[in-house]
């Protein structure tokens, strides 16, 4: 046993812990959990907690059913919301196969291998999400579209507002847990929030979003409320986006930074953004994963729907914000295309190596779209060499099963598993007569 081992399970005596839940995720990004007595945990160090692997979305086939979750010892936290006696405390888990090796089908492991071949190139991701979500009353009835809390907007103040006490409630929580929140507010939407978080490496910050998921639906529940991150679910109000902020560092210097270049933006951070811009269809059914997504992104309420980049310019899908004089460090890249319901371990992944084949191949970056891509012409994006992004789940499956971008990042088990279930998705919906039919058409036809 190593230090930090030694020094966890010293402080769950001395802190009364009477659980250790042990977190993964599962392909499609949700969070699992099983939680092990402390006298486990020795064991779960130093080999892991076996348990059905077959069970859980995508994660093994039946005839190769068991694996390992082994707790990262760096991710222990105390869940606050469990009390302050016989305490509750979680790990992150990698997921290894019986004989030891890292589970090809583990979303954390995607990610890291992603950052590994960045690391042979010196270089590190670190990411800051701006997380978008919508409060509701209490649960509404299945099929019925909810209730949001308020009826206030961007940036609004509302005095005894109930978002702003949950805000306060959720902060506080996610701060006792090691998560720093650089900025909140109301969204545009009722209801509707965002909270950004504090720049992380990638791997810390697909950890934290977990987390944070977690954390907004527990304190929403305590409040009588409840949370959604579904990427559009009132149908007059816009989505629940995810931005993602994000740099390369090649030690301590900031890689994407070149003192006096445009937007003191450097040859590596275009080539980035080039990369990107060019996978970005390929990747979209991850960051994009639901039928529900594609209502957020069809153009509009400052969603992208095109596939260009630009600085000042929120329609764009690639932004590069505001320089900050003498911040040098500060240099990032802003993706707008993620909603706050795809999985950020493989969302992650992808991303960087998007942007890595950029600089690999020395891609030129086209020129930025000044103006708002949405009032031009079919004919004017055509010119400037604007595409669209994927305008639903189906579309986009199209364009990932020709990536080899996508399949080499995911590995074939995660590629095959997503498109197969995704593609019974896209089916299940498309299969549907909606309400909408009903209303519009058989009056008329
Ligand atoms: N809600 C918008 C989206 O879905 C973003 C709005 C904003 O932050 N400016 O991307
Ligand atoms: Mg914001
Ligand atoms: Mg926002
Ligand atoms: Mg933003």
């Amino acid at each position: 046993m190593d230090r930090q081992q030694e020094f966890i399970l010293r402080s769950i005596e001395e802190r009364d812990i009477r659980f250790i839940r042990l977190w993964f995720t599962d392909i499609l990004g949700s969070l699992k959990s099983v939680a092990i007595a402390p006298a486990e945990l020795e064991g779960a160090f130093a080999e892991g907690i076996g348990f059905d692997g077959s069970a859980i979305e995508g994660l093994a086939r039946v005839h190769e059913a068991d694996m390992l979750a082994k707790p990262d010892p760096a991710t222990f936290q105390v869940l606050p919301w469990r009390g302050e006696s016989q305490g509750t405390a979680r790990m992150f888990c990698d997921i290894l196969t019986p004989s030891g090796e890292p589970a090809m089908m583990d979303p954390r492991n995607v990610l890291k291998r992603a950052l590994n071949g960045a690391a042979e190139h010196g270089l590190s991701f670190y990411t800051h999400p701006e997380i978008e979500f919508y409060l509701f009353k209490e649960p509404t009835t299945e099929g019925q579209e909810p209730e949001p809390v308020d009826q206030a907007g961007y940036f609004d103040h509302v005095a005894r507002g109930t978002t702003h006490d949950f805000r306060r409630a959720a902060i506080g929580v996610l701060e006792s847990m090691g998560i720093s929140v650089e900025f909140s507010h109301h969204e545009a939407g009722p209801g509707q929030n965002e909270i950004d978080l504090r720049y992380a490496d990638a791997l810390t910050m697909a950890d934290n979003i977990m987390t944070f998921r977690t954390v907004i639906k527990e304190v929403a529940l305590e409040q009588g409320l409840y949370a959604s991150f579904m990427p559009k679910p009132l149908s007059a109000h816009p989505g629940s986006g995810m931005h993602t902020h994000f740099s390369l560092f090649e030690g301590d210097q900031n890689a994407f930074h070149e003192a006096g270049a445009e937007y003191q933006l450097s040859k590596i951070g275009r080539q980035f953004i080039a990369g990107l811009l060019k996978h970005a269809a390929e990747i979209t059914a991850v960051t994009n994963q639901w039928v529900n997504s594609y209502k957020r992104i069809w153009g509009g309420a400052e969603a992208p729907a095109y596939v260009c980049w630009g600085h000042n310019n929120r329609s764009a899908l690639i932004r590069v914000p505001m320089y900050k004089p003498g911040k040098g460090q500060s240099t990032r890249v802003e993706y707008r295309g993620l909603d706050t319901a795809t999985n950020p371990y493989l969302a992650f992944a992808l991303m960087l190596n998007a942007g890595l084949k950029g600089i690999e191949e020395g891609l030129e970056l086209p020129d930025g779209a000044d103006d708002n891509v949405w009032s031009l012409t079919e004919g004017e994006r055509r010119a400037m060499g604007i595409t669209r992004l994927p305008s639903s789940l189906g579309q986009a499956i199209q364009v990932m099963e020709d990536s080899e971008l996508v399949a080499q990042t995911l590995g074939e088990g995660v590629f095959d598993f997503f498109l197969r279930n995704k593609r019974a998705e896209w089916d299940e919906y498309r299969s549907q007569v909606t309400p909408f039919e009903l209303k519009r058409y058989l009056p008329l036809l």
